[in-house]
């Protein structure tokens, strides 16, 4: 007797999620996303019993396979140090494992989990055939020199290696782990394998197969999707007031296409602290102390004596602004940083970071009215540049910046869409978040069916 068959979607989706947090327990990053999308799917559920009747919920919330690995390395000072490593194979229906690796001391596998997890259905929204996966390790980039960083990333490919392949798992950067570190990643693969498959990564230099306009990607995209969000409100950037959480890659290339739309963005951090800058952000400064000297946010101050430094990073979202885009990490809205900037009038929210609000948070922006992109619509850019790069390496051709920026525009619009459509047919007119999990969802779902239990 098949009990799921008498359950309505709702039932369904509380049995999945309660048999999760049991079988997962301290996973709580991992227990957010996947409540996150889950509760979403409810009325897809009811119209798709056939999701039920073939358990693609309990599938689908299960990684097809799981790596923990030690990483031992030497540092400078001659001391051997061991960290440990991380490789999620979330789902594989519509194509090889994707997603980036983040190096960065609060990884686990609960972190690993739920960004593997939202990996899922952000590379299905893409449109391109990518499956979700996502790795890392709890390696401390901060401080560490570049001979550091060389002989880490090799040790962490001596281990990694086993597991990828262009047509099998294909990692990219995170939080921690960019163009640098894959070039030494991507050196250690090719001289245990002996093979030139510079498929194997994205993120790469653009001297051995790295694509123009990755970099920009995911920064890019996001405002993208936001600009089309605010048009379809008959808003725009142009004179808005904005800030952008975080001074990585991703906060960088938001705050850069946000200016060029004629947005004036006014603070960026990094996980010390925020600098306010009334005059608007000097991105000139902010890219050479992040991406050349590697320093802290902090050293803005120094040339720029008008704006302001402050430690909470936190309190950056007291500052009142039209429109946010939390590009730093996960839960960095919470619900009192919500209601702050619901209290100072924002107006639209675009989430660069992957899950950087809570759900708490989430409901807030909703119920208030605040237009809002969810991450996994609004920063699928980067992960979608970097199934461009595997087709250009597949073709062993390059395309040029334009071309790149201009698919990637053609992408971030039909998320877009899609998004609205699909939260349109569930009966949530304009809603991101439900529109975006729907949108995500169902293409995995009929992969998985179409390819039988397995
Ligand atoms: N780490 C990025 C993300 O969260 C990019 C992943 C990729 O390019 O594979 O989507």
């Amino acid at each position: 007797m098949n009990t799921i068959m008498a359950m309505s979607g709702r039932e369904y989706v509380s049995k999945v999620l309660s048999n999760l947090e049991r079988d997962n327990p301290l996973e709580k990053e991992f227990h957010q996303a996947a409540k996150e999308i889950l509760e979403s799917l409810v009325c897809i559920l009811d119209k798709h019993p056939e999701y039920m009747k073939l358990g693609i919920l309990e599938r689908i919330v299960e990684p097809e396979r799981v790596f923990m690995f030690r990483v031992p390395w030497v540092d400078d000072n001659g001391i051997v140090r061991v960290n440990r490593g991380y490789r999620v194979q979330f789902n594989s229906a519509i194509g090889p494992y994707k997603g980036g690796l983040r190096f960065h001391p609060s990884v686990n596998l609960s972190i690993i989990k739920f960004l593997g997890f939202e990996q899922i259905f952000k590379n299905s929204l893409t449109g391109l055939p990518i499956g979700g996966g996502k790795g890392g390790a709890n390696f401390d980039p901060k401080g560490k020199s570049d001979w550091e960083i060389m002989r880490f990333c090799q040790a962490f490919m001596a281990e990694l290696y086993k597991y990828i392949g262009v047509d099998m798992d294909v990692p990219a950067g995170d939080i921690g782990v960019g163009g640098r570190e894959i070039g030494y990643m991507y050196g250690q693969y090719k001289k245990l394998t002996r093979q030139y498959e510079p498929g194997v990564l994205t993120g790469k230099g653009l001297t051995f197969g790295g694509s123009l306009a990755r970099k920009e990607a995911t920064g890019y995209g996001l405002v993208y999707f936001v600009k089309e969000m605010l048009k379809s409100n008959k808003m725009s950037f142009d004179g808005q007031k904005v800030i952008v959480s975080g001074s990585g890659n991703v906060a960088i290339y938001a705050m850069e296409k946000a200016t060029e739309l004629g947005g004036k963005v006014i603070a960026c951090s990094d996980s010390n602290g925020y600098v306010y800058d009334k005059n608007g952000i000097n991105l000139q400064t902010v890219k050479r102390i992040k991406e050349v000297e590697r320093k802290r946010i902090s050293e803005y101050v120094k040339e720029h004596p008008e704006a302001e430094y402050h430690e909470n990073m936190k309190d950056i979202w007291n500052i009142p602004c039209d429109i946010a885009l939390p590009c730093a990490t996960q839960n960095e809205i919470d619900i009192n940083s919500a209601k702050a900037l619901i209290k100072n009038g924002v107006k639209a929210v675009g989430e660069g970071a992957n899950m950087p609000s809570t759900l708490e948070a989430i409901d807030a922006f909703l119920e208030n009215k605040v237009l809002f992109a969810p991450a996994k619509a609004s920063n699928a850019g980067g992960v979608g540049v970097s199934a461009l790069e595997m087709s250009q390496n597949s073709m062993r051709m390059a395309w040029t910046f334009e071309e790149v920026d201009e698919k990637l525009k053609g992408i971030m619009k039909n998320i877009y869409e899609k998004s609205i459509i699909s939260a349109e047919d569930c009966g949530c007119p304009g809603n991101l978040v439900v529109g975006a999990n729907i949108a995500g969802f169902v293409k995995v779902a009929d992969a998985m069916i179409g390819q039988g239990v397995v």
